[in-house]
């Protein structure tokens, strides 16, 4: 029934009324202005997988902008116009927020350009989207509130679990579409069919994605690096071919792949072990584990190809220079006190030290805890100015003073205001 159904009502008492009741006075406002509107995309495949998404589309057959602009002033909600696309966004709020488009054809002059647009039907606008599960729609008009549109068999393939492209040109026209394709697979547990890989595979070998920005595919690898099954989908990249021609540097071994998956696995037991908890970046930590066996030379190739922000690409160089010290015989060798302990990891962010403490041994993930919880919490009493009463100048010598008691306070030869007082007036003693 979920899957031949003509009509997705039985679904509906799924979703908070909240949604429920502003899909509804948006179909009777289609009413009012004898327009046709439909929910469609990504809500729409969601409601029918049983899957919670609250990113509403909604798709006008007539001016999407002047209905969007009457909607958000009959329910008085925020609203951001984007004339020239046609398109509104309505802030209704903090958890929902619904996109109108008119309906819309597109056309593209050449592979990997951006399409040029046309005001279209439902019919042209589900047409240019990705794959066939991405566009049924919905209609939200008053007597066919609910009615399923389909035109391209979307409900045959959530049920039989496949990726298909729309028609065979689709992938040369975008090839961001194959990233979109190994995310939805291996979110939802699917599988491309065929054909719709043999045109990825297709299109990976012909020259498409060097005429494409890069800019574009990083919006889609980076929506990927969001998602649970980011390894799984990964490996597929790497699969079709995509991954070495769009990111050369990148090596993707098994054992990345499985550091990857460990980063995964192992947050939570090493978040227990955190005295002071704080939530990490998932992304940076993946592009951490993706940069692991990379030289220096390569990480700023990768890195600039990729468009990284400048914190992230300084954190990856910093964290390539740590990790490349030979930890494990540092380590194992016994003789680090827990200044030179101190000294390696400082600066490094807490995601960082996390894929430092998967990526070795257990001694070495213990010298991470260590340095995280005790060593990096350690701070002198003293200030520069007790220094200076001491009667050293302000400069630089005043900071070459409080590191050295730093040193001192963390390999646990001093311990109180009093020792590290006493502590600077020997020094200065001795160097006098
Ligand atoms: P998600 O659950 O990841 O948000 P989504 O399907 O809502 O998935 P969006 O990226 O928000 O994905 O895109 C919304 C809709 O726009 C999709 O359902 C799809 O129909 C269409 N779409 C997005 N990107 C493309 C593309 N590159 N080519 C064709 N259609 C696209």
């Amino acid at each position: 029934k979920e899957y031949t159904s003509e009509n997705l009502s039985y679904k509906l008492n799924e979703l908070p009324q909240k949604v429920l009741n502003v899909l509804k006075s948006a179909g009777k406002m289609a009413d009012d202005e004898g327009y046709s509107a439909y929910v469609v995309g990504g809500f729409v495949r969601d409601l029918i997988l049983g899957v919670e998404n609250l990113d509403i589309d909604i798709v006008i057959e007539g001016d999407a902008v002047a209905f969007a602009q009457k909607f958000a002033s009959q329910i008085n909600a925020k609203i951001t116009v984007h004339e020239k696309f046609q398109t509104a966004y309505v802030y209704i709020d903090e958890d929902l927020q619904i996109d109108f488009v008119t309906a819309r054809k597109e056309y593209y002059e050449f592979p990997g350009s951006l399409p040029i647009i046309e005001t279209g039907t439902i019919k042209d606008d589900l047409f240019r989207r990705d794959f066939t599960i991405n566009c049924i729609a919905m209609k939200l008009n008053g007597d066919e509130f609910g009615k399923v549109v389909d035109f391209y068999g979307g409900r045959r393939d959530l049920y039989d679990g496949v990726i298909r492209i729309l028609y065979n040109l689709s992938f040369i026209e975008d090839p961001t579409r194959i990233i979109r394709a190994v995310r939805f697979e291996q979110r939802y547990g699917f599988l491309m069919d065929e054909k719709t890989e043999e045109f990825a595979i297709k299109a990976v070998k012909s020259d498409v994605l060097d005429k494409l920005s890069i800019e574009r595919i990083n919006t889609e690898f980076f929506y990927m690096l969001k998602e649970k099954n980011a390894a799984k989908m990964l490996q597929r990249l790497k699969e079709l071919g995509l991954l070495k021609k769009a990111y050369p540097e990148m090596e993707l071994s098994d054992q990345l792949i499985n550091l990857m998956e460990k980063s995964d696995n192992q947050w939570e037991d090493f978040y227990i072990g955190l005295i002071n908890k704080k939530n990490i970046d998932k992304i940076l930590i993946y592009l951490l584990v993706l940069h692991s066996n990379m030289s220096v030379d390569k990480v700023h190739a990768s890195a600039d190809r990729m468009r990284l922000k400048k914190e992230y690409k300084d954190e990856i160089l910093r964290f390539i220079e740590v990790k490349d010290l030979n930890l494990p015989a540092l380590v194992a060798e016994g003789n680090l006190s827990n200044y030179d302990v101190y000294s390696m990891f400082t600066g490094l962010s807490l995601e960082s030290l996390y894929v430092i403490s998967i990526m070795f041994d257990d001694r070495v993930r213990d010298a991470v805890l260590v340095y995280i919880n005790n060593l990096s919490q350690i701070k002198t009493e003293i200030t520069g100015k007790d220094i200076m009463e001491l009667g050293i100048a302000p400069g630089p010598e005043i900071k070459r003073i409080l590191q050295a008691v730093l040193k001192e306070k963390i390999n646990g030869k001093i311990f109180t205001y009093d020792d590290e007082i006493n502590f600077v007036k020997n020094l200065l003693e001795q160097e006098n």
